[in-house]
């Protein structure tokens, strides 16, 4: 399904539009944890679909298959079972919430969500998902490509350092020794590589507000969306 046309204004809300939030940005910037906040203060459901495409990736691996074997990868895509409920991501029934944040995983959704095949069969299911609205959707190309006629986009950036900063407090938080460059490092890998792919590469949507998350906190973040909704609402 498609939504085009809406009319544009210059502060991240289109008129007419799909009653959706999309929020986009590059890794580490807080969008799972803006769009949670913002879905809750607004009693909408929450799509995180960066979880999809790590979930993809996890059956990839499972299933020992290379992305060139084309006839392997539209089985598997074929039999994708995925479901989101409360924050957590099944694959088949299976909770794997916890199994897609590994160091693999991480490192093989590059070249899955890089795969066109790939983002047409997961775009069709976010597109199903969020078609009746009242969602808040987060990824790399949600205000762009999956729900361009979403009526609040939103483009969060924060600087590779702050980032980075922040995902070394998580990690120490989880008990783990971190090593900052090498975090910093993995951003920069990941931020190169969601923006220089060919399919649907990370960027701003000319209707979208970018809002630099270095310099405004989460509260402030999440009253600005929630502000902005309920003013054009
Ligand atoms: O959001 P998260 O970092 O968990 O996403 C995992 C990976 O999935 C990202 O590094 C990005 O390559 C990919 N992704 C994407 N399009 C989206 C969401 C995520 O390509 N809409």
């Amino acid at each position: 399904m498609e939504w085009r046309g809406a009319a544009i204004q210059n502060d991240g809300m289109t008129a007419s539009a799909l009653p959706l939030i999309a929020i986009d940005g590059p890794s580490g910037v807080g969008k799972s944890t803006t769009a949670k906040r913002v879905a809750a203060r607004l009693g909408w459901q929450y799509l995180d679909t960066g979880a999809m495409y790590r979930a993809a990736a996890l059956a990839v691996r499972r299933a020992g298959i290379e992305l060139s074997d084309r006839e392997a990868l539209e089985r598997l895509l074929a039999g994708l079972d995925l479901a989101q409920d409360q924050g957590r991501m099944f694959l088949a029934g299976e909770d794997i919430s916890e199994a897609i944040r590994s160091q693999e995983v991480t490192l093989l959704v590059t070249p899955v969500s890089a795969d066109a095949r790939v983002r047409e069969v997961l775009v069709d299911q976010q597109r199903r998902i969020g078609a009746r609205g009242r969602w808040v959707v987060d990824g790399r190309d949600i205000g762009t490509v999956v729900f361009p006629g979403a009526c609040c986009k939103v483009f969060l950036t924060a600087s590779p350092e702050a980032r980075a900063q922040r995902r070394f407090l998580e990690l120490q938080a989880k008990g783990q020794s971190p090593d900052f460059a090498a975090v910093l490092a993995d951003l920069l890998r990941r931020d190169t590589a969601d923006s220089t792919r060919t399919a649907s590469p990370l960027c701003k949507a000319d209707d979208a507000v970018e809002l630099d998350s270095s310099i405004l906190n989460l509260d402030q973040v999440v009253d600005w969306i929630v502000q902005r909704h309920a003013a054009h609402a």
